[in-house]
């Protein structure tokens, strides 16, 4: 999508951005250039495994196990101290699709680990809420710190 750059506004100089007459808040802004957000909508490729109208499910591009996917929704959630009210029936379909996916990838009966990082001290790197879940192989352990 084109835009004209972004112009601020006296009357909502943080919650808001315009680009010409169109109004975006912050966390539309971010979303636009959020890369999970990209591979919800397709627009930038991966390896999908799952979709519906709540949630996205692709493969890792850097596995850490035989089995690792990572289930997203696809609304643009920063991390889990971001999930707002309205948004748990989503996480709760995350859950519902990691259990299904468990067993379409052949780990329900080995065992499998679901994951969410959040923030700085756990290594979140993408900054759009998301769930990994591992498996395939005997994983470390969970608790580990460096
Ligand atoms: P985090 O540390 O934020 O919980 O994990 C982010 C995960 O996203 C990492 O395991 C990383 O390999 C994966 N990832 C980052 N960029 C991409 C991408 O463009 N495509 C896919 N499929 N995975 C990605
Ligand atoms: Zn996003």
């Amino acid at each position: 999508m084109q835009m004209d750059k972004p112009s601020s506004r006296v009357d909502s100089p943080f919650l808001f951005r315009y680009y010409g007459s169109i109004r975006l808040r912050l966390v539309e802004v971010v979303a636009l250039d959020c890369i999970f957000c990209k591979i919800a909508q397709g627009s930038i490729p991966s390896n999908k495994i799952f979709e519906n109208d709540k949630v996205v499910a692709f493969y890792d591009i850097q596995p850490a196990a035989p089995v690792h996917a990572l289930i997203i929704p696809r609304k643009h959630i920063e991390s889990m101290n971001d999930v707002q009210e309205e948004d748990w029936e989503d996480i709760a379909e995350i859950h519902r699709v990691a259990q299904k996916l468990a067993k379409d990838l052949g780990v329900a009966e080995t065992g499998y680990r679901l994951v969410n990082n959040c923030g700085k001290d756990s290594g979140q790197v993408v900054f759009h809420f998301h769930f990994h879940l591992l498996g395939g192989s005997k994983l470390g352990p969970a608790n580990s710190q460096e």
